[in-house]
């Protein structure tokens, strides 16, 4: 099976994945480590716990996918069917595994526990079925072969999943495909929409052989840029720098980074410190920031002073620019940024102040309406910007938008355009 013609499909099985208790996020994990090796999903399934409805789309999956990944329904519990399903759909026994009897006991020996009988049945498994290990949980998962290709059965446990299918899988797949596998290259980019990024980069002259494709994780935009071949790397980069070229400044992250990630890098490289300021996204900045391990090095502290009463006493923002401008005014952005980085003596301090929604816009401050304000050693700024949509989106643009300047920043001093 060459990178080509492999076709993959993804089924996962649970009752809770159909009737609304949980996403299935399995799929979106699996497709996610597929397409940054190359390979694309071509269908995904989900089917409850009914062993007739498993052995049924085992066997019209594997029918016309060289490659179906199974998660789901391996443990020890009534409801989990998976392998008899698996059986059942192409004719073989279940049998008691002894590798996989051997894995559960040393893996409940190890833990000083003591094995129920519904734990054994975890080795039941379809004749000829390959074990592989699960290094995070009891239930082993195994490989099937089929006319075809194969069928890799996974547990549902989305850690234990992740674990198997970068140890057993992905290699897996790799050493059998003959062709070079695909490669892709994604561009995270803020502040324009994607018909416009689209414009934009077909108007571009990227090398011949890199196709495009887009994707959203709102409120960014993801260009991805795919090429297979031998020359696929080298045809990236070039297809790299010239989307660089055109989109400028507004790609805020490549590849697994994210704009946090690369804001924490950056400050880190250029040792300034940072606080936060927030009102209308409620303490979301600080949230993202600190979401990256290592955010301890320069986050000093963030502040949601969401009242006028906070603003006032934590900030000193001035009764008079509250009473006479609102707290959603330059103004009032400005005060909020000097006043914190008074308070917490950072290099920086950025602050956010905004109307969110649904309620409480006016004709001269709309819903949407947000300043975010920088001060640093040379000075306070403020910036005014006007979002749409609901209360989620203001407050995710009104924060990528204050990630955003931080990041701007600090590539500015890194480049020696600023100063401070
Ligand atoms: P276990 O040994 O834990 O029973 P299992 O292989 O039998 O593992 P399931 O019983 O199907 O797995 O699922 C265990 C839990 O994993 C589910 O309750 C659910 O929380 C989670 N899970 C299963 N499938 C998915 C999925 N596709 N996406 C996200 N979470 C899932
Ligand atoms: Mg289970």
């Amino acid at each position: 099976m060459t990178n080509d013609i492999t076709t993959i499909a993804v089924l996962t099985i649970g009752d809770e994945l159909i009737n609304g208790e949980m996403a299935d996020t399995n799929t979106a994990v699996i497709a996610g480590a597929l397409g940054a090796r190359g390979y694309l999903l071509r269908e995904s399934l989900t089917v409850g716990d009914e062993e007739t409805d498993i052995a049924e789309a085992l066997r019209n999956l594997s029918g016309r996918r060289d490659v179906v990944i199974v998660t789901g329904g391996l443990g020890p519990t009534a409801d989990d069917l998976t392998a008899r399903a698996a059986a059942r759909a192409f004719g073989r026994p279940l049998v008691l595994n002894e590798e996989a009897l051997t894995m559960i006991r040393d893996h409940f020996r190890n833990r000083g526990r003591k094995m129920t009988v519904g734990d054994e049945k975890q080795a039941l498994l379809p004749q000829e079925a390959t074990i592989l290990s699960n290094p995070e949980g009891t239930a082993p998962g195994f490989l099937l072969r089929h006319q075809r290709g194969c069928l890799f059965f996974l547990p549902g446990v989305p850690r234990e999943m992740t674990a198997m299918l970068e140890a057993s899988v992905l290699p897996r797949l790799l050493s059998h495909s003959r062709g070079t596998p695909g490669q892709e290259r994604v561009l995270k980019i803020f502040g324009i929409s994607e018909p416009k990024i689209e414009e934009i980069l077909t108007a571009a002259s990227l090398p011949d052989g890199v196709r495009l494709a887009f994707g959203v994780d709102f409120p960014l935009v993801h260009a991805k840029f795919r090429a297979s071949g031998e020359t696929a790397g080298a045809l990236l980069d070039r297809a790299e720098l010239e989307a660089r070229k055109v989109l400028g400044d507004a790609v805020v992250a490549c590849g697994r980074e994210t704009l946090a990630e690369n804001v924490v890098r950056l400050f880190v490289a250029a040792g300034r410190t940072l606080s936060l300021a927030e009102s209308c996204t409620g303490g979301l900045i600080a949230k993202l920031l600190t979401d990256v391990p290592g955010a301890s090095a320069f986050f000093e502290r963030g502040a949601v002073t969401y009242a006028n009463s906070a603003k006032q006493e934590w900030l000193g923002v001035s009764d008079s620019i509250l009473r006479e401008l609102g707290a959603v005014s330059e103004d009032c952005a400005l005060a909020m940024a000097r006043g914190m980085r008074d308070a917490a003596g950072t290099d920086l301090a950025l602050a956010v102040t905004g109307i969110a929604g649904p309620g409480g816009g006016t004709e001269e401050k709309p819903v949407g309406t947000v300043y975010l304000a920088l001060a640093t050693p040379g000075g306070v700024t403020a910036r005014r910007f006007r979002f749409s949509g609901t209360r989620e989106s203001v407050r995710l643009m009104a924060a990528h938008a204050g990630l955003d300047w931080l990041r701007r920043h600090l590539s500015a001093l890194q480049e020696g355009i600023a100063q401070v």
